[in-house]
């Protein structure tokens, strides 16, 4: 082929995040960003609220395990940050 060359596949620089669960990275479209509201964590739907953000994936097994590790507050930086109001599966 001949010409400019396009840019190369945009889904190859999705950026990768930590799921704060299981510890893996994987695209930020395959994990739920969690955000605090007051001092609630809430799912973050929409993917746009400000400020920092725990990722994980949505599978049992990453939620027990960041709960139980108490992950979600420590990547928040709100160690207490109050995780009751969660949809747990
Ligand atoms: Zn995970």
């Amino acid at each position: 082929m001949s010409g400019h060359s396009r840019a190369p596949d945009a889904s190859s620089h999705e950026p990768q995040r930590t799921c704060v669960g299981c510890r893996n990275t994987a695209p930020r479209s395959v994990l739920m960003r969690l955000v605090l509201d007051g001092h609630h964590v809430v799912v973050d739907e929409a993917g746009t609220r400000p400020g920092r953000g725990a990722w994980l994936h949505p599978e049992p097994d990453c939620w027990e395990k960041a709960l139980k590790r108490r992950s979600i507050g420590r990547a928040l930086r709100v160690p207490a940050a109050d995780v009751s109001q969660l949809p747990l599966p």
